[in-house]
């Protein structure tokens, strides 16, 4: 049966991850996320239900608009494809429990949705960071959580005084990384939160270093820090997992 329940997770992922491509384009303005409905980026026409499949319309449409031609992004496949893959991670790192996997699939969402707004923007807005430290805080007070109340809401301080400082000292790092570490720190308690920042440093180092061998990469152009902390986030919760 579990392997079932995976993947209509998996599904329902995929639905929940064309939402999220709607979230992370318009909160960060502000803007309302149920209207005015979805349009192409281009023609402006109004999306049908039809169009709105996950992976199945971006495929069979051959990643163009039904109505004007033009090529629609990537984003729109790799956000779908990223949060299936991150409902499915859930319900498997939660060991199949469902107020686990509940709690991971909320903590996994506001990772794939600020990884997105950043890498596209450069920025981890209030707006979305706020609300996801607070839902890790509440998961924890409910009893849903990978850590007691009192962890959770340790690792959120220690999460953001620890980037704070990184800041101050260095200058490197945006306000919204702390507030994205006081996240994770949330969800995660304080000893997971140093092994977070730890893997995002290494996973940064790796992938700057790389970039920069390859020459796609200035010396002083800087990195969105915000999905290699994802990333970090994500290793750190698949580790803490005993099978
Ligand atoms: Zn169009």
């Amino acid at each position: 049966m579990s392997a079932w329940e995976t993947a209509a997770l998996a599904v329902a992922g995929l639905f929940f991850g064309s939402f999220y491509g709607v979230v992370a384009a318009r909160v960060p303005d502000g803007r309302s996320i149920v209207a005015p409905p979805s349009s192409c980026p281009a023609c402006g026409h109004r999306l049908r239900p039809f169009d709105l499949i996950p992976v199945i319309s971006f495929l069979l449409q051959r990643r163009r608009c039904r109505y004007c031609g033009a090529l629609l992004p990537w984003r729109y496949l790799l956000v779908e494809l990223a949060t299936g893959a991150a409902f499915a991670a859930a319900h498997w790192i939660s060991g199949r429990d469902w107020p686990l996997t509940a709690a991971g699939v909320v903590f996994l969402s506001f990772l794939v949705i600020l990884s997105l707004v950043d890498l596209e923007r450069m920025l981890l807005p209030d707006r979305i960071t706020l609300p996801g430290i607070a839902a890790g805080l509440a998961l924890a007070v409910a009893g849903m959580s990978f850590v007691p109340w009192s962890e959770s809401l340790l690792g959120a301080i220690v999460g953001y005084v620890l980037l704070s400082l990184v800041r101050l000292l260095t200058g490197a790092m945006g306000g919204g990384d702390a507030k994205l570490l006081a996240l994770i720190g949330a969800f995660l308690g304080p000893a997971d939160v140093l092994r977070a920042l730890l893997f995002a440093s290494l996973i940064g180092s790796v992938v700057g270093i790389g970039l920069m061998l390859a020459g796609r990469l200035r010396r002083d152009q800087p990195l969105p820090f915000g999905p290699f902390l994802a990333a970090g986030a994500v290793v750190t919760l698949t580790l803490a997992q005993r099978f």
